[in-house]
C-alpha cells in the first residue's frame, strides 16, 4: 500500500477544477477583489445553509471569533467561558477583546465542553459562553442554550470544525447570537487560503459586523467605530460557493470512512474510539482516537507511511502565552489527558475504505 498522508485535497479539487477555474477567471476579469457580489452571494448561501438571517464574511476564523465577541459587547473586565480542550485561537479571541477566558473541562467521550460544569463557572462578569464543536461533533446545544438563558449570558459558537454538523435538526453555527467559523484550507469547507464568516440572528449585530470588518467604517470616510481590516476576498468567496455545493456529499464520505474506522478498530488494544452522540450529526472534521501508547503508535504508523497528527498536544491553559493566568498542570484533568493520549488518523473525502482497513490493520498489529 502506498503512503497515506494525513490529509489530501486532490480528490475534492479534481471534482471542481473546471468550475473553480472559471470562477477565478470571472473575478479576475471583473476587477473587483473585495466586498463585491461574490462575497454578498456567498454570505447569502452560507446564511441559508446554516439557518440564520444574516452572514458576514471575514478574513479568517480568529477574526470571526473576535468580531463575534465584540458584537456581544465583550471588553476588558468581562469573563468568557471557553472549553479547556480546544484550538488555541478560541482563547486568543477572548484575550484579544481584553476579556478573561474561564475554562471548563472537556468530557472524555465526546472531547467537547462538559456541560455539567458550565453553570458553576458563571459569575456576574460572565458575558458569553463559547462552545466549540470539536472534531466535527456538535456540543449539547440544548443544555448550553438553556444554561445561557437561565443565567442571562450570550452564546457564540466556534463552528470552525463542524461545517454541516447538526444538533438534533439544527445546524451548528445557528444557535448562538453570533457564530464564528473558519474556511482555512483544511476545514470541511476550505478556501484556497484564509477565510471566515459569522452567522448572525439580529440585524443590528450584522450591521455592526459589516462595519467592524472594514475599519469600522459606515460609509466612505465615516468611522463610527474602531474596527479591523478583515475582509473575505471575492476570489475566496467565489471558490467557497462552488465548494459549498459539494459539502454535504463530502461530509457523507467522511462519515462512511469514520464508520469503517469504528468497525475495524473496535476492541483493539487500549483504544478509546470517538463516540457520536445520538442527537448529533457528526461530520468528522477529524477522526481522533485515544491511547496511553499514543506516541509509540504514532511512530509505528509513520513506519508504514501513515500520517497522523495530534490535536492538540498542549492545552491553551498550559501555553506560555497564558502563563499570566497562573493555571497549574492538573487544573483541567480531562483536557490534559486528551492532550496526552489523542491521535488524529487520516480522513478526507476521496480516501478509500481499503486505506482505512490498511491503517486499522497496522494499528491492530501494533497492539499485538
Ligand atoms: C481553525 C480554527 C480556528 C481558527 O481559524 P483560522 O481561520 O485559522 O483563524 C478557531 N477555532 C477552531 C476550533 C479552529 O479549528
Amino acid at each position: 500500500m502506498d503512503a497515506i498522508p494525513f490529509l489530501n485535497l486532490e480528490f475534492q479539487h479534481k471534482q471542481i477544477r473546471q468550475a473553480v477555474s472559471e470562477k477565478m477567471m470571472t473575478v479576475y476579469d471583473e476587477n473587483r477583489f473585495t466586498l463585491g457580489n461574490e462575497v454578498i452571494n456567498f454570505e447569502k448561501d452560507w446564511a441559508a445553509y446554516i439557518g440564520t438571517p444574516h452572514c458576514v464574511g471575514v478574513g479568517n476564523g480568529l477574526d470571526a471569533l473576535t468580531l463575534s465577541l465584540l458584537a456581544c459587547g465583550v471588553s476588558s473586565g468581562d469573563e468568557v467561558i471557553v472549553p479547556a480542550h480546544t484550538f488555541f485561537a478560541t482563547w486568543l479571541a477572548v484575550t484579544r477583546c481584553g476579556a478573561k477566558p474561564i475554562p471548563v473541562d472537556a468530557t472524555h467521550h465526546t472531547f467537547n465542553i462538559n456541560t455539567e460544569k458550565i453553570a458553576e463557572r458563571v459569575t456576574a462578569k460572565t458575558r458569553v459562553i463559547v462552545p466549540v464543536h470539536l472534531y466535527g461533533q456538535a456540543c449539547d446545544m440544548t443544555r448550553i442554550m438553556d444554561i445561557a438563558e437561565k443565567n442571562g449570558v450570550l452564546v457564540v459558537e466556534d463552528n470552525a470544525q463542524a461545517h454541516g454538523a447538526r444538533w438534533l435538526q439544527q445546524r451548528t453555527g445557528g444557535f448562538g447570537v453570533a457564530n464564528a467559523t473558519s474556511f482555512y484550507p483544511t476545514k470541511n469547507l476550505g478556501a484556497l487560503g484564509d477565510g471566515g464568516a459569522i452567522t448572525i440572528f439580529d440585524h443590528e449585530k450584522a450591521d455592526f459586523l459589516r462595519r467592524a470588518r472594514h475599519y469600522g467604517m459606515s460609509e466612505r470616510d465615516v468611522f463610527p467605530d474602531r474596527g479591523l481590516n478583515s475582509r473575505l476576498d471575492e476570489i475566496q468567496a467565489a471558490i467557497l460557493r462552488v465548494k459549498l455545493a459539494m459539502l454535504d456529499e463530502w461530509n457523507a464520505l467522511r462519515r462512511e470512512l469514520a464508520d469503517r474506522y469504528l468497525q475495524t478498530l473496535s476492541g483493539v488494544g487500549d483504544l478509546i474510539l470517538p463516540l457520536s452522540e445520538k442527537e448529533a450529526y457528526h461530520v468528522y472534521h477529524l477522526f481522533v482516537i485515544r491511547s496511553q501508547k499514543r506516541d509509540a503508535l504514532r511512530i509505528w504508523l509513520e513506519k508504514y507511511g501513515i500520517g497522523s497528527l495530534i490535536h492538540y498536544p498542549v492545552p491553551p491553559h498550559l501555553q506560555p502565552a497564558y502563563s499570566e493566568f497562573g493555571f497549574q498542570k492538573g487544573s483541567f484533568p480531562v483536557a490534559e489527558s486528551i492532550a496526552e493520549t489523542a491521535l488524529s488518523l487520516p480522513l478526507w473525502p476521496g480516501m478509500t475504505l481499503d486505506q482505512v482497513d490498511f491503517i486499522s490493520e497496522q494499528i491492530s498489529k501494533f497492539f499485538r
